[in-house]
């Protein structure tokens, strides 16, 4: 893992507040796991762009491949669309 991996990581699992966003499980220092939202598929960067797939807020904090798998919304367009919005109403507030 790189210096710059390992920042990304201690700087998610410090905004996760250390516990897990499915389960609220405490979060051990390497027992935890970025889960995308809407998941980082071909089909998915086509339709979204890469930018969202790889948007921090598009990344769970979670304990486990279980309440990874529970953070998938991408057959939901409502909470796609919601999380899209939120997204683009973040970045828009640097302009
Ligand atoms: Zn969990």
């Amino acid at each position: 893992m790189t210096e710059a991996q390992q920042e990304q990581r201690r700087y998610a699992l410090a905004i996760s507040g250390g516990i897990c966003e499915v389960c609220g499980k405490q979060l051990s220092q390497n027992g935890w796991q970025g889960a995308h939202r809407i998941a980082n598929t071909k089909p998915n960067r086509m339709k979204w762009g890469a930018w969202i797939i790889d948007h921090p807020m598009n990344i769970a904090i979670v304990c486990s491949l279980g309440c990874n798998q529970l953070c998938n919304i991408g057959n939901n367009p409502g909470k796609c669309l919601r999380l899209v919005k939120k997204i683009v109403e973040k970045e828009l507030k640097r302009f």
